[in-house]
């Protein structure tokens, strides 16, 4: 362990006051906007769970009793997450709580238990052993792209089956195991339950009444020369859109950018096309916007200036650019991962088309970034998806 990690560990430590009574920590595996987390061996495992656990071999019909019974020595790993003191205690709440909701559900990583010390919450986890994404992003085969997919939909699924939506998928927040084919997934901090109020953004309106509710402009104009030029209409009078803007840059639905109202569970459906789209062309991450103008010009670049113009409509917004590079009709998405994978036919390699396993891939991201939410597919039908439905463990 690093230096400055085994400093900050013994900081912890000494700030919250008990924890190493019941938590030998070991290193320190995660470090975000929201919250720091450490690997720690528990070492009341026993105690608190009023159970020995059993290896294989003592849990097997040959064992004698006395075998059975014999505690495990294999120790008990957690992850302890430190919610970061300035998370307001109404968002530390609410990650606990949906946690808590979610508990019986075996693709989420449960929530053991939490301690508060002070001003300071910890969340305890379970461990779960999984691979950096950074490690396996760039070679993982299609056949082992079902499996990983299958087990985000199987997790998606239990979660949007209880109307929560999670906001924030991302790989590092789908903690996936290779070996075992299994991903659980991590980080309510900024999931939601879905709301129940129709009537604000102009994706509820039957599409008739769309184009006359149309009151917010979403604008891109290339840069000019010369210090402080805005990229943005100066004397905007409209009243601005406040809407949930959560997430990860480059994971966000258009209609999350586009500031839509009634975002729902279909959100997180998007998000996961992204994580295939950077599967299949090999890039991570795949986009890099700035901020919510650029990276509505990134989904842009791809879909073409028309399909932005018409997801706009669904949400109430006009979408305009006069930045000339950007098509009217898009790229195709076969051509993108083309191109990112070298496979152009220009210099590179020789192989111009995509294997039919890639293209049945593509296929199902079409289904995943999906602009217009209410047509994107769900967890439950991606299930059923031949895409999934091929997955072989
Ligand atoms: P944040 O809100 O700061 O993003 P996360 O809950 O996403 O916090 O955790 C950050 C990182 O810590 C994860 O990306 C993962 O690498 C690691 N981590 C979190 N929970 C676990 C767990 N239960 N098992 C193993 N690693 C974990
Ligand atoms: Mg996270």
């Amino acid at each position: 362990v690093e230096d400055s990690v085994a400093q900050d560990i013994l900081r912890f430590e000494e700030s919250f006051v008990g924890i190493n009574k019941r938590y030998r920590l070991i290193n320190r595996i995660g470090e975000g906007t929201f919250s720091t987390v450490y690997k720690a061996e528990d070492l009341e495992y026993e105690k608190y769970n009023n159970r020995w656990d059993l290896d294989e071999r003592e849990n097997s019909k040959w064992a004698s009793p006395a075998q059975r019974r014999r505690p495990s020595r294999r120790p008990h790993y957690v992850a302890i997450k430190k919610i970061y003191v300035t998370s307001s205690p109404i968002r530390i709440f609410n990650e606990l709580d949906l946690l808590h909701d979610l508990k019986n559900s075996d693709s989420v990583c449960p929530l053991i238990t939490a301690f508060r010390h002070l001003d300071q919450v910890v969340a305890i986890l379970p461990y779960f052993q999984h691979r950096d994404f950074r490690e396996y992003y760039r070679d993982m085969r299609i056949p082992e792209m079902r499996l990983y997919f299958k087990s985000l939909f199987l997790a998606l699924q239990s979660v949007h089956g209880k109307k929560i939506l999670h906001r924030d998928i991302k790989p590092t927040n789908f903690l996936y195991n290779p070996q075992q084919a299994r991903g659980v997934l991590v980080d309510f901090g900024l999931a939601e339950r879905q709301g129940t109020d129709w009537h604000q953004c102009a994706c509820a309106l039957p599409s008739e009444e769309r184009r006359y509710r149309i009151n917010h402009s979403v604008y891109a104009q290339t840069q000019q020369a010369g210090p402080q030029t805005s990229s943005y209409p100066k004397n905007e009078t409209r009243s601005s859109r406040r809407a949930n803007r959560a997430g990860t840059r480059g994971f966000r639905a258009p209609e999350v950018l586009l500031k839509c109202t009634q975002q729902n569970t279909s959100i997180d459906m998007w998000s996961a096309g992204v994580i295939l789209l950077t599967l299949l062309s090999r890039r991570f991450p795949f986009f890099h916007s700035a901020d919510d103008i650029d990276a509505l010009l990134e989904i842009t670049s791809i879909f073409g200036r028309k399909k932005m113009k018409e997801t706009a409509i669904l949400h109430g917004q006009v979408f305009e650019t006069n930045i000339p590079s950007y098509s009217d009709a898009g790229h195709s998405l076969e051509k993108i991962i083309l191109w990112c994978t070298g496979r152009t036919g220009d210099k590179a390699g020789p192989k111009k088309e995509l294997d039919e396993d890639e293209k049945e891939a593509v296929q199902f991201l079409y289904r995943l970034m999906e602009c217009d939410p209410t047509k994107r597919i769900t967890a439950a039908e991606a299930l059923r998806h031949p895409f999934i439905l091929k997955a072989v463990e």
